[in-house]
């Protein structure tokens, strides 16, 4: 079974963490969350960029007018106690805000504003053997929500629906991820990732203003290629620099830095990971694996005693 969720302020046992039918989420797609890693680093259990996400998180609620009652010192809080109290050393972390139940119809402002954490163990997304060799990918059909539409900077969970819609294509296409575009063509970012490009050494990114969701490892990418001595650029990509590109890749949470070896059946530079892409991915590794934190993005998971059984009466 899973373990205990951190639920409206405490940890019950995974199987009552449960919620009503009639909850506003279930109709209108009413929540926000986070997609958050816990690494096992020779320095000892420790969440990345916990601050950043949880900041994020409350942007969403924000942008949602979805009041939290937890702040953002509340809400490390309660995700370092429920990693601790899963005892695992490693994890994927799933903070969730959403509108539970109240009264039904479009207007979320008198429903319930509920909150949760759940962890669970989770390897490489886009497989174990993808950080090395790089993943097969489609330009997806569909194109990344237009701006004024749904708001892209908030990561909600109906924002998903068309995320899935690219995802479901690739893989029933024998790709892994789809890229999207924005409404005007432009490169944005995968279903579930943001994408860098590298042609003549510089790196490349869509901007903000394409709709993507400004991911945490995105800026942490940004960061140490700039630390590297790279010029990185966040500027409007068309479709067709993807097919010449010297090097691709993906950033995210859940892909960590992935290589892109084609898009549409185009060879992305030599087929392989690209020397580049490479170098980052060793620097990000060194500290969530290695646990060097040279930019404060860790922070420790707080070793608790182990608690001693307690017979069943
Ligand atoms: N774009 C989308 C659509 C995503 O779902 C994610 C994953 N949260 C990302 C980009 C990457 O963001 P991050 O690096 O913060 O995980």
């Amino acid at each position: 079974m899973g373990h205990d969720i951190w639920f409206n302020g405490k940890l019950i046992p995974y199987e009552d963490a449960t919620i009503h039918v009639l909850s506003h989420v279930v109709h209108y797609g009413t929540s926000v969350f986070e997609g958050i890693r816990c690494y096992n680093t020779e320095q000892g259990s420790a969440v990345f960029r916990l601050p950043e996400h949880m900041r994020r998180l409350l942007d969403s609620a924000t942008i949602y007018r979805m009041p939290c009652p937890y702040d953002l010192e509340a809400l490390q809080a309660a995700t370092l106690e429920t990693i601790a109290s899963s005892g695992l050393a490693s994890c994927y972390i799933r903070p969730v805000i959403f509108r539970g139940t109240g009264s039904m119809g479009v207007n979320p402002l008198n429903n319930t504003v509920d909150t949760f954490i759940a962890v669970w163990e989770w390897g490489a997304y886009l497989g174990p053997e993808a950080l090395e060799a790089g993943v097969d990918v489609q330009v997806a059909s569909w194109n990344r929500m237009a701006p004024n539409t749904l708001p892209a900077m908030a990561k909600a969970g109906g924002n998903y629906l068309n995320a899935g819609l690219v995802k479901m294509n690739a893989v029933l296409n024998g790709y892994v991820e789809g890229i999207m575009l924005s409404v005007d063509g432009y490169v944005a970012e995968g279903s579930g990732e943001n994408l860098f490009l590298i042609r003549d050494g510089v790196l490349y990114t869509a901007p903000v203003s394409m709709s993507i969701l400004p991911g945490i490892t995105r800026d942490a990418v940004i960061r140490l290629a700039r630390d590297r001595g790279y010029t990185v650029m966040e500027k409007q990509i068309p479709r067709e620099a993807l097919y010449v590109a010297d090097e691709l890749f993906f950033t995210g949470t859940a892909a960590e830095i992935t290589p892109i070896r084609s898009v549409d059946k185009y060879t992305i530079g030599s087929g392989k990971r690209g020397p580049i892409t490479k170098t980052l991915q060793e620097a990000f590794f060194d500290i969530i694996q290695g646990g060097n934190d040279p930019y404060g993005w860790l922070t420790p998971v707080p070793v608790t005693a182990p608690t001693e059984a307690v017979a069943a009466s």
